[in-house]
């Protein structure tokens, strides 16, 4: 296997891979999709669950391990515990995980479990129903804290992680709720720092609240010890020094985690990215449609990751939001 690994021209090994199975999504979250909506994709455009298939095994044949579903919503998309069972039978892939709002979790908790599904991220921005109603601009917090709770119920799902994207002036307000939250549940919560993918374009660099100080404000009302960071990890973890839950912190926007980033994405439309950043992305579906065989798209992969980007450059002076939004390119 040694030799058929995917490496980048940095150095990197390539092990983590996220593909997006929809661009539709039920909720309009203000940090990622306007309030209308974006144009989705005609169906034939996106890739179907065979193409997704091939694709993954031939990406786990070259080493990919980590495969995370998402998108848009990816439970919005037609029989995806379908979609799943078949990528749960894909040699070498390990581990198979879910990112989602989780809105339509209670109907589908229990046929993601029987797919094969290891690990779940659910994004709750806010414990509070209008605040919650607010940022998303769906009124779902009960609905979605019953979908976790039904998910709960599967204990073969561990870790489930509830992801809060940070923002300043919102999610100040929301830290006591979340830590209590942390601490009362099996679920692992995470602050993640707002970037600037939102379809609104309203993103500037004071709208980021930097998990450093939400790890201080954590800190002021229990006192919390870092645990040690696994490796191509995006997170710092915390756990609180009584025992009682985690807490963590995705901060790639003031500590940017890119040296040792393991992750490429391909969109719903076949897109690879090799970063949420990227400017320009290597169309996998032509190729696949027309007949190209695995050894074909196999190096076509090989080169696109071969030139995948050093770092983002969010900080920079001169930085270019890419033309796709965090919902386009499945987060
Ligand atoms: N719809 C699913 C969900 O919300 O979990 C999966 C797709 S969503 C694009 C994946 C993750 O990206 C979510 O945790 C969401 O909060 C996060 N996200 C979206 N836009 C973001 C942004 N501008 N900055 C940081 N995180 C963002
Ligand atoms: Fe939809 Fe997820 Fe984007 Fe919210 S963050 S609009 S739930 S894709």
């Amino acid at each position: 296997m040694a030799d058929r690994q995917l490496h980048d021209g940095h150095g990197r090994r390539i092990s983590d891979l996220r593909v997006s199975v929809t661009d539709r999504c039920n909720f309009r979250c203000q940090y990622c999709m306007p309030a209308e909506g974006l144009d989705w994709l005609d169906r034939e455009e996106i890739l179907t669950f065979e193409e997704i298939t091939r694709l993954v095994s031939i990406f786990a044949g070259m080493g990919i391990e980590d495969l995370r579903l998402t998108g848009g919503e990816p439970l919005v998309r037609k029989q995806f515990p379908d979609l799943l069972g078949m990528l749960a039978a894909v040699e070498g892939i390990s581990d198979l995980s879910l990112t989602t709002n989780g809105y339509l979790l209670g109907r589908d908790a229990a046929a993601l479990v029987s797919a094969g599904i290891q690990r779940v991220n659910v994004s709750i921005d806010s414990l509070q129903r209008d605040r919650f109603f607010q940022m998303t601009r769906r009124d779902a917090l009960p609905r979605v804290l019953d979908g976790l709770e039904a998910l709960a119920a599967h204990p073969e799902v561990d870790p489930i992680k509830v992801n809060a994207v940070a923002i300043r002036d919102f999610t100040e307000d929301e830290v006591g709720r979340f830590c209590e939250f942390a601490r009362s549940t099996r679920y692992q919560v995470r602050f993640i720092e707002f970037m600037p993918l939102d379809g609104d374009r309203s993103w500037v660099p004071e709208s980021v609240l930097a998990g450093e100080q939400l790890r201080k404000m954590v800190a002021a009302i229990h006192p919390i010890e870092e645990l040690p960071r696994e490796p191509s990890a995006t997170a710092r973890v915390f756990r609180f020094t009584d025992g009682r839950g985690e807490i963590g912190f995705i901060n790639p926007v003031s500590e940017p985690f890119c040296s040792d980033c393991n992750r490429i994405r391909l969109t719903a439309e076949g897109k690879l990215r090799t970063c949420l950043f990227s400017m320009s992305e290597t169309d996998l579906r032509e190729p696949l449609r027309s007949g190209a065989d695995d050894a074909e798209i196999d190096g076509i992969i090989r080169e696109a990751v071969w030139r995948k980007e050093l770092k983002h450059r969010v900080n920079e002076p001169g930085f270019q939001q890419p033309p796709r939004t965090m919902s386009a390119i499945g987060g």
